[in-house]
């Protein structure tokens, strides 16, 4: 099982820590107005808690400028043409790869690695021709079931996984509250690093061993579009119902209150279900051969041979209905899930439709 970090282990409900301005071409109130801009329109968790924090500072969003080319940039941040100046916001990634990081002065880069080693995610507000002028650290919580989850996916014998395009620092520090060693923990990943990695382990000759084929299969849960190619790749793609719209469409499965214990609950309901059709079938077969064996014994009559199909069929019946909820631990989740399902669509449908005003998602 492959989790995905940032709104799917954790809650995306950041902190703000620290927001600082860099180098004095911008001033404060500038600053934050072209972060609360160009992060606006984004849909990624992180980016609902950067306006808040510039209007915590009485700052609100200009609105007589013009804001062009708004576009993702998956695993990496955001950009856009603001009053004809080029601006990003986003991790050291997108910043080392536009060639600003290496001008950024040391005592900043001292600043990324203890915030990243403290277990926060960094980010930095770049203008085209000007560098970076603003840095932030904020942090984020880890969902209350997840620790129990991923024990008793550890207990029932999956191995669990944790991709994210967040830092080393970050992903570790989520990684230890959770309960995952180090070495399940792959961070900086791109959407198509994450997609390269579940299909490594999805694909048919990466299950083989020898001559026998084990039966593993590789789930994937995330909620962003950066993991929208790794869960259409993997055997089971699960969905978290607070994330992206692309998310749940490339995905087998939606987590409607995007609870994880669910996933625990489905693999349990799903072993249960084999179980009872094994069952279900071997009762059958068992009562036609007795009814076969007496028929040519000469001890069955037609009226018991009726009598006997029916007891069967209802027996098979009355097994299946075991399953139902309310005979199953954690049925009381699955109705509460449907009860929020169709508020839930609604939303998911509004935003399908009416979706970020985002031109371009690349
Ligand atoms: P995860 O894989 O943990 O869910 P993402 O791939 O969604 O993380 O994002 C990777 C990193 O890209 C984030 O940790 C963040 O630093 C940066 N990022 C993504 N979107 C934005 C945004 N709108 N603004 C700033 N940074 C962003
Ligand atoms: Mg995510």
């Amino acid at each position: 099982m492959i989790f995905d970090k940032t709104g799917t282990l954790t809650h995306g409900n950041f902190t703000v820590r620290h927001l600082e301005k860099i180098g004095a071409e911008t001033d404060r109130k500038k600053m934050l107005e072209l972060l609360a801009l160009i992060e606006a329109p984004s849909s990624h968790p992180l980016a609902a808690t950067l306006v808040k924090a510039a209007r915590m500072e009485g700052v609100s969003i200009p609105k007589d400028v013009d804001l062009l080319q708004h576009t993702i940039l998956k695993g990496e941040g955001v950009t856009a043409t603001i009053d004809g100046v080029r601006v990003f916001a986003g991790n050291k990634l997108l910043f080392e790869r536009i060639g600003m990081y290496a001008d950024l002065p040391v005592t900043y880069r001292d600043l990324y690695d203890k915030w990243s080693n403290e277990g926060g995610t960094v980010g930095f507000l770049g203008v085209e021709n000007t560098g970076i002028i603003a840095t932030y650290c904020v942090e984020d919580a880890v969902r209350e079931e997840a620790k129990v989850v991923i024990r008793s996916l550890q207990e029932g014998g999956i191995e669990v996984i944790m991709l994210t395009g967040d830092s080393d620092g970050a992903a570790k520090a989520i990684a230890f509250q959770v309960g995952l060693p180090e070495s399940s923990v792959h961070s900086q990943l791109l959407p198509e690093d994450k997609l390269r990695f579940v299909g490594s382990l999805a694909k048919p000759s990466a299950r083989q061993c020898g001559l026998c084929h084990s039966k593993s299969l590789v789930l994937m849960c995330g909620d962003g579009v950066n993991d929208a190619p790794a869960l259409a790749a993997a055997d089971v793609g699960v969905a978290m119902g607070e994330g992206a719209a692309l998310a749940m469409e490339m995905s087998d499965i939606t987590l409607m209150d995007s609870n994880l214990s669910k996933l625990v609950y489905a693999i349990k309901m799903g072993t249960r279900v084999l179980h009872t059709v094994q069952e279900n079938i071997l009762l059958s077969l068992l009562s036609k051969l007795i009814v076969v064996g007496l028929t040519f014994a000469g001890k069955m009559t037609l009226l018991t041979a009726i009598a006997s199909d029916v007891c069967v069929m209802l027996l098979v019946t009355l097994n299946g209905m075991k399953l139902l909820p309310g005979h199953t631990a954690g049925s009381i989740d699955v109705l509460r899930a449907r009860t929020q399902r169709s508020r839930k669509y609604e939303k998911l449908v509004q935003r399908s439709f009416h979706g970020p005003n985002t031109a371009e998602i690349v």
